[in-house]
């Protein structure tokens, strides 16, 4: 076994059921990426539309897509036709472009609403309070063409895995508050997506439906 397909397999090998694994294959060749797939997986995450869309047409069709990076509203149009998800919804805009472009394409798209939890500043996201300032059953009943599935986070690059832990535990009230408030009924609102390659562990003890990691799978990345 080759060391992407065995690293692949001691991470698969301690997740419980209720947790899915992206693999964040962000600048990875396809030959990369088919070692991870010739072990059977099909859930790929990648933050740019345009790499995503030169790679797409070289891979495999049966691979889901998650778009986990900024999206720019006036690229949604060209992944719309075959994402999977969108984890990384930022704005109320892209939201309402995601809706309309899903309406065009004749589909329902699933989504993910990204929290900022991290202290650090660059990170896109809502802040905890737009989100909670947000009527999301109204919205989810104004935009029939997407589904609202939970919340995505990244946790503050730190050492301090007290900070981690913390960041993580308010994405996941977050969650529950949002599930409380909005979502009571609705089976499809199950998804925390927060861990990486750093930080996994943490994020499943405090409630990760959903990890994305590509470092421990691959190794250091060469650039971004
Ligand atoms: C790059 C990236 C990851 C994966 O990061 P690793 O440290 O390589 O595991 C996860 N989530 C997002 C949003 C990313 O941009």
């Amino acid at each position: 076994m080759g060391e992407i397909a065995g690293k692949l397999k001691t991470i698969k090998e301690r997740l419980s059921s209720g947790i899915s694994l992206i693999v964040v294959s962000k600048t990875r060749s396809v030959e990369e990426i088919m070692e991870v797939y010739n072990e059977g997986h099909r859930l790929f995450g990648e933050n740019r539309v345009q790499e995503l869309l030169t790679k797409r047409p070289c891979l495999p069709d049966d691979i889901h897509w998650h778009i986990i990076g900024h999206l720019q509203t006036n690229k949604v149009k060209y992944i719309v036709p075959f994402i999977s998800m969108i984890e990384s919804v930022d704005s109320l805009k892209l939201l309402e472009t995601i809706n309309r472009e899903a309406e065009k394409a004749g589909r329902q798209i699933d989504v993910l609403i990204q929290a900022h939890i991290a202290t650090e500043e660059t990170k896109f996201g809502f802040d905890a309070d737009e989100i909670l300032a947000v009527n999301w059953k109204i919205i989810s009943d104004q935009m029939p063409n997407i589904r609202i599935c939970g919340v995505m986070g990244m946790a503050s690059f730190t050492d301090d895995l007290s900070v981690v832990h913390a960041e993580f535990k308010r994405l996941h009230a977050l969650f529950v508050r949002l599930r409380d408030e909005y979502f009571g009924n609705i089976n499809y609102f199950s998804e925390v997506s927060m861990g990486m390659s750093g930080d996994w562990e943490t994020a499943i003890e405090e409630g990760s439906t959903m990890i994305r990691v590509g470092t421990a799978i691959f190794g250091q990345r060469k650039y971004y």
